[in-house]
């Protein structure tokens, strides 16, 4: 695969070049590569844009676990991204509580995977080359133009020394986390969120080492919790030796020293002793709830630049997927009807909202309840909770504690009951937010109204977690 530069004129020599493309989609992560693939997929012209080199692309910082493995978005085949799937085996949860001396076993639902994240990278990539994508590395893009009317038209970058130039008719943002681009948007004709701050993410880091015997839980992804209850420690099989370990923590809280917690935290586990890491990166993840809207005249956002991820397990790779080709079937039905309006693409914030959108920022309640609890009571309750129950609450969060369910769990865990009444009430206000998702709204103009519900629904989770407003 190599850099294709056709379309390319030179200007005056203090002018950038420029190239002009249907699409500009910058970043060659998994939500870029299936947004672009999508459009190629119909025949438009799509740029991607990436600030690594070539060689260096699809190198992410990632816990490698894929969830959903098994309902992909069809743009790239999945026959082309299975063989980075090294462990299909795993089928539950292993979650360690030393607090409470317990293991607790619990079943995922859905088909899972352990990946290797760097080959899986490498192979999105080709999947998107194959559909027609034209890629342009080194390339770290600096500036979107937008016109009088605040459309986007394009991007500007580096790459290299040089000033280059994108015009576009519609501009993907899939840059990631804190997004650069949202920093150079002028976003006040448009509903798209700017209610972000840092304090939304969470800072993780990952090694990928390997044992020499082969470990007993290979079949499990084990999480432990971490120092501080906004975090928590994980160990993935990708294969039974090769093993992803990594940590991370809510930048709301106080910071955890990452390279030194998992270093303390490997030493302390008889599998590892005598190790060797292979792999090492961190960077931060979105571990709040989706943007309410991520559209703007000529622009969308996909991804983790617009929080994508579901926000207590920090899986971000099938929402940035699905985001992706949402968007990328809206800007192919936005150049059909030549309309790149926000009404135009909204019907994309509305995809992402009905498939998990709801459900990720419904999630968030529960990391907000956890900011507000101590963490050797939180590890108390989940250590005296059903495992299905507990597993429900994780991946569909629409859990529901009957009078019945709740006496048994509260007869398993006496010295937990209060915590319990608290996180029913909790449960009930999730699933309160959750019911007004569904009724997101069907046009950018409606989207404040909703909104002021939507806070009034916050304001009670903050006043009975005691937790600090987040948004
Ligand atoms: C430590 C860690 C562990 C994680 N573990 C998991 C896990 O186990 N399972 C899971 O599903 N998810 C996990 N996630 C989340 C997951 O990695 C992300 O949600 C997913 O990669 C998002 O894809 P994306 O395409 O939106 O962004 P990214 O994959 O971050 O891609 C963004 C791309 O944009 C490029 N870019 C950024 N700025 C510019 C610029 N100015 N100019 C040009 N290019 C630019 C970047 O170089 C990058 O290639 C983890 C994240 C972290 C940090």
């Amino acid at each position: 695969m190599s850099t294709q530069e056709h379309d390319t004129a030179e200007g005056a020599s203090a002018d950038p070049r420029k190239i002009s493309v249907d699409v500009v989609v910058v970043g060659a992560g998994t939500s870029g590569c299936y947004a672009a693939a999508t459009i190629a997929n119909e025949g438009y012209d799509v740029a991607i844009v990436e600030r690594k080199t070539e060689d260096e692309a699809g190198h992410i910082a990632c816990g490698d676990a894929l969830k959903g493995a098994n309902d992909f978005p069809d743009a790239i085949p999945k026959s082309k991204i299975e063989p980075a799937f090294t462990n299909t085996e795993v089928d539950h949860g292993r979650f360690e509580i030393p607090q409470e001396d317990t293991i607790l076993d619990i079943p995922v639902p859905g088909e899972l995977a352990v990946i290797d994240r760097w080959e899986y990278g490498r192979l999105i990539i080709e999947g998107a080359d194959e559909a027609g994508v034209e890629f342009y590395y080194d390339t770290v893009v600096q500036d979107v133009l937008q016109d009088d009317d605040g459309t986007a038209t394009g991007i500007r970058g580096k790459r290299k020394g040089e000033r280059v130039q994108f015009d576009a008719d519609i501009v993907i943002d899939g840059a990631g986390s804190l997004s650069l681009l949202q920093d150079k948007v002028d976003f006040s004709d448009s509903t798209f969120d700017t209610n972000v701050s840092y304090s939304h993410f969470s800072s993780a880091y990952r090694e990928v080492v390997e044992v020499e015997d082969p470990v007993e839980w290979s079949d499990a992804l084990v999480f432990k919790p971490a120092k501080i209850a906004a975090g928590y420690v994980w160990y993935f099989p990708r294969t039974d030796t090769t093993i992803n370990a990594g940590l991370g923590f809510q930048m709301s809280e106080e910071p955890m020293k990452l390279v030194e917690d998992l270093k303390e935290d490997l030493r302390n586990r008889e599998e590892f002793q005598g190790a060797e890491v292979v792999d090492k990166l961190g960077a931060a993840l979105p571990t709040r709830r989706p943007y309410d809207s991520a559209t703007a005249p000529g622009y969308m956002a996909i991804g983790d630049a617009a929080a994508h991820v579901n926000p207590t397990t920090g899986g971000g790779i099938a929402g940035a997927a699905y985001a992706g080709s949402y968007a990328g079937e809206q800007a192919v039905i936005a150049l059909e009807e030549g309309d790149v309006s926000e009404e135009m693409l909204w019907r994309y914030n509305q995809r992402v909202m009905d498939h998990f959108g709801g459900r990720y920022a419904s999630l968030d309640v529960y990391n907000i309840l956890s900011t507000a609890v101590d963490v050797d009571d939180l590890m108390g309750l989940i250590a005296s909770m059903p495992g299905e129950k507990l597993a429900e609450a994780l991946y569909s969060g629409t859990t529901s504690f009957g009078p019945l369910l709740l006496l048994q769990t509260a007869a398993s865990s006496f010295g937990h009951w209060r915590q319990i009444l608290n996180f029913y009430r909790v449960k009930q206000l999730a699933d309160e937010l959750l019911t007004h998702y569904e009724r997101y709204p069907s046009r950018p103009s409606a989207l404040a109204g909703w909104q002021d519900e939507r806070d009034r629904i916050m304001d009670d989770i903050y006043e009975l977690t005691g937790a600090d407003p987040k948004y």
